[in-house]
Parts: structure tokens; sequence; C-alpha cells
């Protein structure tokens, strides 16, 4: 048994065989063959180690005559490993006496061999790792053809566990297979780790190297409450997991029950609890999980794995098709285009020309737009044109200096009247809004909110701007904290502006979904919430079960402590005091 610490981005317990993707997405099955086909299965992998050392040796030839030797003997040193005797006697001898499926057989063989190199202190055979993983990449071509893993025909439930997976990659698990996830990389607001909130299934991100630990096939079980990975688990540990997963079954049910309730505090302060969403589709889910509208609708995924631009029409029919389940009261926040940064790039609409140094601090999302006026016109029109049909806002995204928003209103303000000489319905009075996710946003917070009718402080990004920590990156993790002081500074002088300007301050990144921040934001007088959909409840019981007052004097004691980790200890300590189950 082996347990792996990350981070944790959705909550629940899985436990299942794993599906390790590799960077070639290879599927490798822990297949047991009846021993008849024993004889048949070393003879295939003979073949397959035969040629995979002539390709390889093909290889040295050719890097040697073009490059140099030196160049080609790196081939050499391949060719070397794949005729050598004790790896088949090994991969043989676990085909014969476990009745392995060959292609199991040579990852674990390898797979022990890259760990027993990766144990060698220094790090100075990392290189031989890769070398190791090289080769059972070819033989793996050989031994499976060019079948590479479809996560779209999985027929069983899997547990994927990947170096990293793309925005688009998560968004295309099937949740019906896919019953958690694992990652390598990532961080807890990347936005790989907001769309596994989305489909509801366990995941742990930012795990550091494991998967030379794993094989495809070994059970594993994604612990997505405290974000661990625990490895081919003891009889022990598998039952008490299983207990874990009963208990959060029945805890789910529970905080159902919480869903026709108000979000009110104890002392009667109403509190509007909204959902994030990213596809239309789930705006049924969120209305199940008792939102009261939609606070945040990330447009951007309309683009998902389309190499051409939405039209209007096939804008206006996703934001219609929100509207139709909120009905024409509840609020639906639409943001503009966020594209850009590690959302569709490289390959989706948001790729440009030439790959920028520092995506996150380039054309991304409003300046994207502002410099592809038809994209953005497009988007505007289709937005007004929802609005006839019911509560529709419109956000403007990463907004950094007053002229920006400037200019995003005065093209609102151009398309209004291209509909209005169309003669097509729209509200004219539509509710502009800004993102507050910018440090020098949230900084001119006063001026800014002489112009828009609300304010969304979008966390995620406002956190890794504040502290020059990317948001995606595990290796800082530590650093990329809500609990900041200095974040909580620039939230607090948000709140204040808007506050004079008499307009509403919802919170919309990540920290609006973790029970930790409730009291809070409660306590610095955020009264808006938006939140993945299947945080709504848990959210809902903390407000349900504090009073503004004690929220108040919890916000006025974390505001005096100095550091993220003294922040959240408190938090973490106040929350239990009223709420045991929510941290145990
Ligand atoms: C944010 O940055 O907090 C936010 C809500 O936007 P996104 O996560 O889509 O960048
Ligand atoms: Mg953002």
């Amino acid at each position: 048994m082996e347990i792996k610490r990350g981070i944790a981005v959705s909550p629940g317990v899985a436990i299942g065989p794993a599906l390790v993707l590799d960077s070639e997405w290879f599927r490798i099955p822990q297949r047991v063959i009846p021993p008849s086909q024993i004889d048949h299965e070393c003879q295939r992998l003979r073949q397959a180690l035969a040629q995979a050392a002539a390709e390889t040796r093909a290889n040295q030839e050719a890097v040697s005559a073009k490059l140099g030797p030196q160049y080609g003997a790196i081939f050499a040193a391949h060719a070397l490993m794949l005729t050598d005797p004790t790896l088949v006697q090994e991969i043989e001898a676990l085909v014969r006496t476990n009745h392995f499926a060959v292609e199991y057989a040579v990852s674990r063989v390898i797979r022990r061999y890259a760990k027993a190199l990766e144990s060698i202190e220094g790090g100075y055979l990392a290189d031989r790792v890769a070398d190791l993983f090289d080769i059972e990449k070819r033989i793996l071509r050989h031994l499976l053809g060019q079948r590479r893993e479809q996560l779209r025909d999985l027929r069983e439930p899997v547990i994927v566990l990947a170096h990293d997976l793309t925005p688009s990659e998560t968004a295309a698990l099937d949740p019906q297979r896919v019953h958690a996830f694992a990652t390598e990389a990532g961080g807890r607001a990347s936005h790989t780790a907001i769309v596994a909130g989305v489909l509801n299934i366990p995941a742990v991100v930012g795990l550091g190297p494991f998967i030379t630990d794993v094989s495809g096939g070994d059970r594993v079980i994604v612990d997505g409450h405290h974000g661990l990975l625990i490895i081919d688990p003891d009889e022990e540990t598998l039952h008490r997991y299983e207990q874990v997963q009963a208990s959060f079954r029945s805890q789910a049910s529970q905080l159902a029950e919480l869903r026709s309730l108000p979000a009110q505090t104890r002392d009667g302060v109403r509190v509007l609890l909204l959902g994030n969403i990213e596809f239309p589709q789930e705006s049924g889910p969120c209305l199940e999980h008792g939102a009261e509208g939609v606070g945040l609708y990330r447009t951007e995924f309309l683009y998902l794995g389309r190499q051409t631009h939405p039209t209007e029409a096939e804008h206006l029919e996703a934001y219609l098709t929100v509207l139709r389940t909120m009905g024409p009261q509840r609020p639906v926040v639409i943001r503009t285009l966020d594209l850009g940064a590690d959302k569709f790039l490289p390959g989706g609409s948001g790729r440009r020309a030439a790959p920028e140094h520092n995506p996150f601090l380039g054309l991304r999302s409003v300046r994207l737009c502002l410099q592809n006026l038809t994209l953005f016109k497009t988007q505007m029109r289709a937005i007004l044109r929802a609005s006839a049909f019911g509560d529709v806002r419109i956000m403007f995204p990463m907004i950094s200096t007053l002229l920006e928003l400037r200019q995003c209103k005065m093209i609102l303000a151009e398309v209004k009247e291209d509909l209005e000489e169309e003669g097509l319905a729209f509200n004219p009075r539509l509710p502009v809004g800004t993102m507050i996710e910018v440090p020098s946003a949230a900084i001119l917070a006063e001026q800014l909110a002489r112009e828009v009718d609300f304010f969304s402080i979008g966390t995620n990004d406002l956190i890794q701007y504040t502290l020059a920590a990317d948001r995606n990156n595990e290796t800082v993790s530590t650093l990329y904290s809500p609990g900041d002081p200095a974040v909580l500074r620039l939230i607090e002088h948000v709140v204040r502006a808007a506050a004079q300007h008499n307009i509403a301050v919802n919170v919309c990144g990540e920290m609006s979904g973790d029970p930790l921040y409730t009291m809070l934001l409660l306590g610095m007088g955020i009264r808006q919430l938006s939140v993945t959909p299947h945080s709504i409840p848990a959210i809902k019981r903390v407000i349900r079960s504090v009073t503004v007052e004690e929220s108040v004097a919890v916000a006025q004691e974390a505001m005096r402590l100095e550091t993220a980790r003294d922040v959240n200890n408190y938090l973490r300590e106040r929350t239990r005091r009223i709420l045991p189950e929510v941290f145990s």
C-alpha cells in the first residue's frame, strides 16, 4: 500500500481500478490469461521485443548519420535493454506464474526498474527513468498496435490517473464511467479542478510524481476530502474507506434536505446563493442543489472542442437553454469570453499564431475580445437578445483598468443601437458588472464602482495575481491561499467601495465554495456567493448555523492575523466549533 498526498479539489471517495494515462494515452489492462494462452503471450512478447529492438537500431543508424554517433548511442542503449535476457525473463516469469497478460507484465517490470532508479539519491538517474518509459511505450506500441485509449469508449468504471489533464480533457470525461481522477500536476483553482467539481466526481491534483508507482488495473482509492491517492490499499484501509463512502452518501442526502430552505443566518439575514456553471446543461443540477440563480456562467466553454467560433444563434441558444431552466425571475450572470491562458490553449479557439511567453499575463479574456470586436459583438448581441427573456446580466472578466471597462461599455452601447435599428428586443437596462480579479481592479474599486451595477470578486485569479503564484502550479500551492492577509485586505477594500456606491458585490472564485471561508466572507459584509453547484448545500448549512454578529467577530479577528496559515487555522477552529462535522 502506498499513500500520496495532493490537493483535494472535488469531494467524495472512489475505489476502483486505475486507468493510467501516459502522454500517449495507452491503456494497460490488468488482464489475467488462461494457462493455455501462456506460450502464446510469451511469443507475442518476444516478437514485440524483437520488433522494438529492430526499430531502435534503425533509429540509431539514422540519428548517427544525421547528428553523429554520440546521439545515436542513446538508441543503442535502448536496443541493449530491449534485448537484455533478464528483462525477458522477468516479464515472462510474471506471465507464467501470475498469468498476467503480457502488456501488464511489461508495465509492472519496467515500472519496478523505474522506481528503483528514482530511489537512488542525487536525481542524476532521472533521465534513465525517462528512457525506461520510452522503452515501455515502444514495446506497448508493438503489443497494442495503434490502440490508444478512447475515454469515450470505456465500458467499466475506472479511476483515471494522469500526469495532467487539460480542462477540455476533463470536461470530456464521462462521470458514469470515470469515478474519480488524480493527477501529478495542477493546483486548487485550476480549471481542470473546477471542471471536476462540475462533473461531481472526487478529484485530487498536484500529487507530484506517482505514475511510476502504479500500473493500469491496480486498485486505488481517491479521497477527495483529504487529497489522498492510495495505491493498492490493504484490507483494513479498504474496509475503512468503504464505510467513509457510505457515510459520505448519507451526508449528501442529509444536505439535500436543505435544498428548499433559505440561505439565511440564524439571526435572519438572507444571503443570495448562486451557482457557477460552464455548460447550459448544468443549470438543471444547479437548481436541484438549491441555487437561486446563476452567478457566473463561464461562456468560454461554448468553444470547447471546436475550431470555429460559435455563431450568434449558437450563443443565443445556449443562453436561452439556461433561461428556460432558471425561469424569468432568477438572475443569470453571463460572463463574456474568458479565453486564453489555460483555457483551450493550445488547439482550441483561444489559440494565437505564436505562443505567448507568459499567457496568464498576456492577451487573454477581455483583452482578447477588445482586439477581436466581431467576436465580442457577436456574443454581446446574443446576451442582449437573451435579456428579453429573463433576468440576464452581463459581466466582463479580467478588467484591469478603467479604460478597458469603458471600452467594453461603449461597445455594448453600439451593439444596443444596432439591435434597436434592427428591431430586435432586449432589456435596455441590462445590468452590467465587472469581475474584480486583478489587483489593479481591486485597488481601483471606488472608480470602477461608479461605472457598473455590480462587482463579482474572482478570487481564483485575484489570489494568483496578488501573490504571483500560478493557480495551476502545485509547487507554489502553499503560497496560493485565499486566507492570505493581502488577499483579505483587497476583498475588504472592494466590499467597502461597493457599499459606498451602493452596488452589489458577489464572490465567485473557489473560495466562495469552501465552507472554511463562509463565516469570514459573511463577516466582511458579503451577502452574495456564487459557487460550484455541489458546494451549495454545505455552504448553506454554514450560513444557516451562524449569526452575522458571530461572523463579524470572526472576520475582525482574522483580519488581525498576520499569515495565511494563522488565518486558515483560526477559521478551521471557529467553523469546527459551530459545525464539527464539516472538518471531521
Ligand atoms: C476567478 O478567477 O475567480 C473566476 C471565477 O474566474 P475563472 O476561475 O474562470 O478564471
Ligand atoms: Mg478568473
